[in-house]
């Protein structure tokens, strides 16, 4: 049996994030992932710029060393209507998820923690922070779970790494793209129910995608199919499709020695569905827990250690989770689409909150105060639907 202060199980985000913080701290770490990397990941890669202000303060450089395309503005369309281009946008960068990851993992095994990428795990024992690979065991006083949607570490703890009815899905598919660097940025409203479409371009290419939550999709392969069409694109390219959990976090993020990380968490932003910022975070957190529990000699305050250092995560997330009816809700939508193409504070809200720049308290506020007119905007836009002998906007 090998015995290691914390072991890291992902080798995402999440997983190299707190792999770097716990072995800079002086901590024998073990860095497991059942991939050898580079490896691919079904991603749309928009780095924004709260995952950048994470990147930095936990891996301490200025830029990941990997491929990124720099937008700082965004095609806006509604149901294949435009809405407009806006250049007001806080940067945003598009990546890989392939050599992004592959950076951040390099950057945890240089700070010192051990390489067991390309394993096989045969048996996960949350309870005593041990796992099994084909080959050997390892066990540790914590057990940093960054093991993605389908954590096996999850379903080992509840039975289901998620909940069937919350659980968000995206379909995507990688198109090539002669000259990349003049694709748009471009994101759909109504692509999908309760989510959006999107096409990003890359160095290489185009990440196109659509997702919402599952429940209200039950067809997410022609809600792509039609995206692609309203692209003007050939549907010939492979379609990978991946859950993604909307907002269904888990409020006690593990149990006893085993702290949950990431998507493994339930951590991605209900209304945007950007993940990449609080796995990096609640990686991070967590491996802070576990290196002032271990200091104290206390191994078992980790979890309840990172419960307290997620807070703010889990409140922006149940902010988002409350506003998101405003955005999807077909009472609210077109209300929404009106008023984002006509009330510029706004579309910079929505930029801003897009681009991760602007906190989830402050859009709460802001909502509050416009939610009458909101709702006037709402009740116009349903009585013109009724009186118009066109079909509205669906
Ligand atoms: C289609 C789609 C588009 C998205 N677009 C964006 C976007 O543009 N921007 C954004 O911020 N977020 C986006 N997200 C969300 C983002 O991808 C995730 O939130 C993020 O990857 C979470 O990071 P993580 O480290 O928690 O998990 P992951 O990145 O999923 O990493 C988990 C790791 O665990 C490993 N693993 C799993 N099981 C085992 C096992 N049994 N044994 C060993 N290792 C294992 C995997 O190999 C993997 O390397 C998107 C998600 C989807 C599905």
């Amino acid at each position: 049996m090998s015995r290691y202060d914390v072991i890291v199980l992902g080798a995402g985000p999440g997983g190299s994030a707190a792999a770097v913080t716990a072995a800079r701290a002086g901590l024998r770490v073990a860095l497991i992932d059942k991939h050898r990397f580079p490896r691919n990941k079904l991603c749309g890669g928009g780095f924004t710029g709260r995952s950048m202000r994470y990147f930095r303060e936990i891996f301490g450089a200025e830029h990941p060393d990997a491929p990124m395309l720099n937008r700082s503005s965004v095609t806006f369309c509604a149901f294949g209507e435009e809405l407009g281009r806006y250049s007001e946008v806080p940067p945003l960068y598009m990546t890989m998820r392939r050599t992004l990851d592959h950076a951040l993992m390099q950057a945890a095994l240089d700070a010192g923690a051990e390489d067991v990428t390309g394993a096989t795990v045969t048996d996960i024992a949350p309870a005593t922070a041990t796992v099994t690979l084909s080959d050997r065991t390892l066990s540790a006083d914590v057990l940093i779970a960054a093991d993605g949607v389908s954590s096996p570490t999850a379903r080992a703890l509840y039975g289901q790494p998620f909940d069937k009815r919350r659980i968000g899905f995206a379909l995507e598919v990688e198109h090539p793209s002669d000259h990349p660097a003049r694709t748009e940025l471009r994101i759909d409203f109504g692509a999908a129910e309760w989510g959006y479409g999107w096409d990003f371009p890359k160095t290489c290419g185009r990440t196109i995608g659509v997702g919402g939550v599952l429940s209200r999709n039950p067809d997410m392969k022609a809600n792509l199919r039609r995206y692609l069409a309203q692209l003007g694109l050939p549907d010939d390219q492979p379609i990978k499709g991946q859950f993604l959990p909307f907002g269904n976090f888990r409020r006690v993020p593990g149990r006893g020695p085993t702290l949950l990380a990431g998507d493994a968490a339930g951590l991605v932003d209900p209304i945007t569905g950007e993940g990449i910022a609080f796995a990096l975070k609640s990686g991070q957190e967590a491996a802070q827990a576990a290196i002032d529990a271990l200091a104290q000699g206390q191994p078992s305050t980790a979890l309840p250690r990172y419960r307290n250092a997620l807070k703010p995560i889990h409140a922006a997330i149940t902010q988002s989770r409350l506003i998101r009816p405003l955005l999807f809700l077909p009472t609210f939508r077109h209300g929404f689409i009106r008023g984002f193409r006509e009330s510029s504070a706004l579309r910079q809200d929505y930029l801003r909150l897009l681009a991760g720049e602007t906190e989830y308290s402050e859009i709460t506020r802001r909502t509050i105060i416009r939610l009458p007119r909101h709702i006037l905007r709402a009740i116009s836009a349903k009585l013109r639907a009724d009186q118009s002998p066109a079909p509205p906007v669906p």
